[in-house]
């Protein structure tokens, strides 16, 4: 009987990123195999001592990833596509790696990589398992067990975490047959599974850990069934092992009773997403069934009102007796140690706690409830005062914002006329052809420019010499766009790092780290900005470098601005508010912004919402909540401008067919999209619903180095004509151009100019 505190797994990619170096370092050919192996392993000690260390006493083995953990799992399976030439057996490095990120150069058939989608709501990305209707699965890596034994040689018990079979699946695609559900295969994944149990409980393991993401779905009866299937087998198949089965991310919601009825030892809840399901478990579940509270949340930086908690967890205690305390779900996704940030403001730090402060709080948690709050006295004073700054702190609660924000009426949400008379009015004010062309903002970042910032930063250049530089730039770019024959031209983005940090720099209430980096995808990670407190905007972002850029040409330049949905959910947002309050607060500071670029004279401005997909619940019933505070909030950015003026909107995905609605509500007067490589078909789902805007429909793959022909460009322009009206066209590339070379961009922006010359004449004719 008892607490006992365990992590879900934790971030692999090291304090001082050490296995995003190590990769690259192999896969340039710097170093060898054996470099990057031992790094791994290295850093999978360090994490165990670690966790052990801030009083973890269930630590995870296999959590680490040289990629990704699903990736892992394919890998695990053996469920490789043919197209990566594998020959069975084990799947070596080489293969694994070309799964992950194509075949590298030097190898005669350059297949691509996997697909890669985010991981649930998370802003970390996995490899797709793609699958065949008739796929063969055999045992073809030994991770699991090695890792364990690893651990083991190292004195360490572990909770060796799989992700289950269920999820694994609901995840797969299956892709000569579209129409079968992956679910389907479950019977031929089973055995591979229950082998490596069979191997770890040989090893000595006693429990594992199935993560199961899956259970917080909508999910159909074939799923809940092959929930039932799948636990039934893995049980029988290693009595001897415990299996902690472990769901995130959400509510169980309707899937709880399918939950509490499989025949697992242990069952995760995520109290974080929602809390409230602990009371209707406690009523529910079998007593001998251990609860894992998931009380500290795994996907956000904030440090844990610990008495609040114990006011919960005291009667949870009381009546099961046995408890272990997690984070809601594994740290992957929040940064390592707090205690690198010694730069961080201090009254912003103490407010904050990272992988390794969040163990620590679990352990301070367990003492509390099995020798009594007494016990870790001063901890618990130091949790309750900051939480209590943090409650009345001047540095968050700005009276202005709030007052602001009480006194939004409908009104400020509603451009002043309907489209049809701001189309008339913005027309006549630009005059421009039909089909007019334009770029998404950004242009390439290039070295140079990347040494110019680093130079920058560091002090070796100064403000003025740095202003200087990206003017230049910026100049070069608007006289090569005139020369190219852009009708739209764009500033280029050069003195921006990141669509969301350049905003997030120059706003009140959001504090940049310089070491919490997580992880997106294989070695790329990204430090969030983290919103602490009401969101301002002292002064005005961007009009300077547009009033520059607008000197420079007769033709329009379109302002360029990060929407508020994008930057709230690339950010780690304040949990003591409704999200729907930050992100109005944000924008009512992009409002301001897009004042100001309409009184500098911009007669187009674009709001870039990249990220609002993204921020779509996991659970259908939850978007219409959603969608309606999102698009709200685009709205009051955009809508306080005259008739006159053209508001831009972009979003980098192509997927709108279920959101189509929210996108017409929006309201915007063009809307740019990904759709060169979905060959127009998506735009379907504006001609259904009759989306009276415009739109320009990308037609220029910016993802691949290949430079499309004026040819093959017109013909998607064609594809487009007939789903839409001609007056409705724009003509552009997917999306920024900063991760592209010039040597690319220049003639494939030049081609895509000649492929809308062509459809000009054809109108005309
Ligand atoms: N304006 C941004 C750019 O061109 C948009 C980027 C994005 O949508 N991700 O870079
Ligand atoms: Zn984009």
């Amino acid at each position: 009987m008892g607490v006992s505190v365990a992590s879900l797994g934790f971030p692999r990619i090291g304090l001082r990123r050490e296995l995003k170096t190590a990769l690259e370092s192999y896969w340039s050919g710097r170093s060898d195999l054996d470099a990057l192996l031992c790094t791994a392993s290295d850093l999978r000690k360090i994490n165990w001592a670690c966790q052990k260390e801030h009083g973890a006493d269930i630590v995870p083995s296999n959590d680490f990833s040289l990629y990704d953990h699903v990736l892992d799992i394919s890998a695990m399976l053996g469920a490789v596509p043919e197209a990566y030439g594998w020959k069975g057996r084990t799947v070596d490095p080489l293969t694994y790696f070309a799964m992950a990120r194509g075949g590298q150069k030097d190898c005669a058939h350059g297949v691509t990589a996997g697909e890669m989608t985010k991981w649930f709501d998370t802003n970390y990305h996995y490899l797709v398992p793609d699958l065949r209707a008739d796929q063969i699965f055999e045992l073809s890596t030994s991770k699991v067990v090695d890792e364990y034994r690893e651990a083991k040689a190292q004195d360490i018990q572990t909770r060796p975490v799989l992700l289950g079979p269920v999820t694994y699946l609901l995840l797969a695609k299956i892709r000569d047959e579209q129409n079968i559900n992956p679910l389907g295969l479950l019977q031929r994944v089973l055995p591979v599974y229950e082998q490596v149990l069979k191997q770890l409980v040989a090893e000595g393991a006693d429990w594992v850990q199935f993560d199961e993401p899956g259970l917080v779905l909508d999910l159909d009866d074939m799923a809940r069934e092959a929930f039932q299937a799948a636990y039934a087998a893995l049980t029988e198949a290693a009595p001897a092992l415990k299996i902690m089965l472990t769901p995130y991310f959400g509510a169980l919601d309707d899937n709880l009773e399918t939950a509490l009825s499989l025949p697992v030892h242990g069952l995760h809840l995520d109290l974080i997403r929602a809390p409230e399901q602990l009371a209707e478990v406690l009523g529910k579940a079998r007593p001998d069934l251990l609860l894992s509270l998931g009380v500290v949340d795994g996907r956000n930086v904030w440090r844990a009102d610990l008495s609040q908690l114990l006011d919960g967890l005291e009667p949870a205690f009381r009546a099961r007796g046995n408890l272990v305390l997690a984070p809601s779900c594994s740290l992957l996704h929040v940064p390592i140690d707090l205690a690198r940030e010694t730069d961080l403001d201090p009254e912003i730090g103490q407010w904050l706690a990272f992988a390794v402060q969040k163990i620590g709080e679990l352990r301070t948690l367990a003492t509390a409830l099995e020798q009594g709050r007494d016990a870790v006295r001063d901890v618990l004073e130091a949790s309750d005062r900051a939480a209590s700054l943090r409650r009345s702190s001047p540095r968050i609660h700005d009276l202005a914002v709030q007052t602001r924000l009480m006194t939004v009426t409908p009104e400020l949400s509603r451009r002043n006329a309907a489209f049809s008379t701001r189309r008339e009015e913005q027309q006549a004010r630009l005059g421009l052809p039909l089909f007019p062309t334009t770029t998404i903002g950004s242009f390439p970042q290039t070295p140079d420019i990347r040494v110019a910032r680093a130079a920058h930063a560091k002090g070796v250049l100064s403000d003025d010499q740095y202003t200087a530089f990206l003017r230049e730039e910026t100049c070069k770019a608007v006289r090569w766009q005139e020369e190219v024959g852009l009708d739209v031209l764009v500033h280029g983005e050069f003195e921006r790092n990141d669509m969301v940090q350049y905003f997030g720099e120059q706003l009140s209430g959001f504090v940049f780290t310089k070491h919490a980096w997580v992880q997106s995808y294989g070695s790329r990670y990204v430090r969030p900005p983290i919103i602490f407190g009401d969101v301002s905007r002292p002064h005005s972002m961007t009009v300077e470098w547009w009033r520059y850029t607008q000197s420079l040409t007769e033709r329009p330049v379109k302002g360029m601005l990060t929407g508020p949905v994008t930057i709230l959910n690339w950010s780690f947002v304040r949990d003591d508010q409704p999200r729907a309050t930050t992100c109005r607060q944000i924008a009512l500071a992009i409002r301001d912004e897009v004042l100001d670029l309409e009184v500098a004279g911009a007669a187009m401005i674009q709001i870039d919402e990249a990220a609002l997909r993204e921020g779509l619940p996991l659970r259908r019933r939850d978007w219409k909540s959603y969608l309606d505070w999102a698009v709200e909030s685009f709205r009051l950015t955009a809508s306080g401008v005259a008739d006159r003026t053209q508001i831009h909107t972009h979003m980098c995905y192509s997927e709108f067919n279920d959101i189509i609605v929210a996108i017409a509500a929006m309201d915007a007067d063009v809307i740019s999209i990904e759709t060169a490589r979905s060959k127009m078909e998506l735009l379907d789902a504006f001609v259904q619903d009759a989306y009276p805007a415009e739109i320009g429909p990308g037609v220029y793959d910016i993802h691949s180095p290949r430079i499309p022909t004026v040819g093959e460009m017109a013909e998607l322009l064609r594809a487009a004509r007939v789903r839409l009206e001609d007056r409705q066209i724009w003509v552009n590339p997917d999306c920024g151009l900063k991760t592209r070379r010039w040597p690319e961009v220049e003639p494939a922006i030049a081609n895509m100019v000649a492929a809308a010359r062509l459809l000009r004449t054809a109108v005309d004719s």
